[in-house]
């Protein structure tokens, strides 16, 4: 794999002036990036800063790879279809290329940063012209600028740059609901997953930066920000801290964050939740699975007591407490009694929702080598079971919401009926209820009438 050197010595804005001379030389025209990101709210989040740092070199943006001049697909490594997906996408662009010779294409992200996906696409999809992985965003311009100026194919994989969009300006385009980034990376080593290898070690940023930027996000209107971190209980300067700082902050918003670790959420977590009147009273959890052999063998470093601890601990204090969790189904060696005690498990919870995948085997991590006798097929109906166990459980235990009165921040008209909007409570619930779209992007009180297996129905409380 041949990478080419990016000059660091060159001023960055020099090399975005460069960048928008040679676009209006190329285009004569305002060119139009189409960006994707897939995966995770983290890469959504890269991708908005790869977007604002377009912007500032002169682009603008469509939601068609039909008229893009340049294509950008900001991948995720987490599920091997996800990948094969992209590459699917990737393979689509081709004709696209063949049609308008100036078009760029750039694939990036946590799957480009494995070498073995980056060396696929050398060989094999030509159409691409830039690749770089997690780190290095930063050079984007010079990149679009070396290939716009020599024709050559720019690969950027090292992790010496700065990492992408630390601190970087974000073009957002949803004005209610913003996510802000506080950690990057990942030290925790689970056994299935290809996160640390692809984001590194975890770093924190400073808590001036975010507090300044959740206040910009207030003052402009934003009424929902989440905090985004793989681990953000392992923010290094206090993650109670930050939440207790933003929640001093001036206006009429509300604070959310993923993801927490079981190991590290302890009972100041949930006492800031409760006490903190901005912080959504809400908690996703992810458990992975409800079984000690299993939890171990993932590498999770908590036993299912020590999580039923948190929960006891949280549903004490307030009964209603929320939870939601992640949960893989068939990971190398489980058996259908293992699995089970998942199932149990949920029951035991009661999450208001889970988020719940058939294992993925990720080149590079230690899962990968275990022995796995189950077969997709089989696991695939292990995960509908689990589903269908745990709407259940949801459509019983959500109901415990009727009759109350929830703050819901509609964002949207709802999916069924017309004059219906959707938004979701402080809980973390879907709610639906009648009301005016002049309503979307406030807080409103809803009282509700019906729980359904994922979501509730209610009206405006008067
Ligand atoms: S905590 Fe575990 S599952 Fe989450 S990103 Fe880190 S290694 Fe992956």
């Amino acid at each position: 794999m041949k990478n080419t050197s990016i000059s660091c010595g060159q001023k960055q804005n020099d090399v975005r002036l460069m960048l928008s001379e040679k676009l209006f030389l190329t285009y004569g025209r305002k060119p139009l990036c189409y960006i994707h990101s897939y995966g995770c709210a983290q890469n959504v989040s890269d991708g908005e800063a790869i977007m604002g740092l377009l912007s500032d070199c002169g682009y603008g943006f469509t939601d068609s790879t039909d008229n893009a001049d340049l294509v950008i697909l900001n991948t995720c490594a987490v599920r091997e279809n996800a990948e094969e997906r992209v590459f699917g996408n990737i393979g689509e662009l081709k004709r696209l290329k063949e049609n308008n010779k100036n078009m760029v294409i750039a694939v990036c992200g946590c799957m480009t940063q494995q070498q073995h996906i980056a060396d696929r696409i050398e060989e094999s999809y030509k159409q691409v012209d830039i690749v770089f992985g997690t780190y290095g965003a930063e050079n984007l311009p010079k990149m679009i600028l070396d290939v716009l100026s020599e024709r050559k194919r720019v690969f950027c994989l090292d992790r010496t740059g700065d990492t992408i969009s630390e601190n970087a300006y974000r073009l957002r385009t949803d004005n209610i609901k913003a996510s802000v980034p506080i950690m990057y990376g990942c030290n925790n080593f689970c056994s299935y997953c290809i996160v640390p290898y692809v984001r590194g070690r975890e770093r924190s940023r400073e808590t001036e930066p975010v507090v300044q930027e959740v206040e910009s996000l207030v003052k402009n209107g934003c009424k929902e920000v989440t905090l985004l971190g793989q681990n953000v209980n392992s923010y290094s300067y206090g993650f109670v801290k930050l939440l207790q700082r933003l929640n001093d902050i001036d206006g009429d918003f509300r604070i959310r964050f993923v993801s927490s670790h079981p190991k590290d959420a302890g009972h100041e977590l949930i006492d800031a939740i409760l006490s903190l009147p901005k912080v959504a009273k809400h908690l996703h959890l992810p458990v992975q699975s409800g079984c000690n052999e299993i939890l171990s063998a993932m590498n999770r470093r908590y036993t299912k007591e020590q999580y039923l601890e948190i929960v006891d601990y949280a549903r004490e204090k307030c009964p209603d407490f929320s939870f939601s969790s992640d949960i893989i189904v068939g990971f190398p060696g489980e058996t259908y009694e293992q699995f089970c005690e998942t199932k149990e498990f949920l029951k035991r919870v009661k999450f208001d929702n889970i988020f719940s995948y058939v294992y993925s085997k990720r080149q590079g991590t230690k899962a990968a080598l275990l022995p796995d006798s189950i077969s997709d097929k089989q696991k695939g109906l292990w995960l509908r079971e689990l589903i269908l166990e745990q709407r259940e459980i949801a459509t019983q235990w959500l109901s415990r919401f009727v009759g109350k009165t929830l703050v819901v921040l509609p964002d949207g008209k709802g999916r069924t009926d017309k004059g219906y909007l959707v938004g979701k409570s402080d809980e973390n619930i879907i709610v639906e209820f009648e009301g005016d779209e002049k309503l979307i992007g406030q807080f409103v009180r809803v009282k509700i009438i019906k729980a359904m297996n994922w979501a509730l129905l209610g009206e405006i409380d008067k």
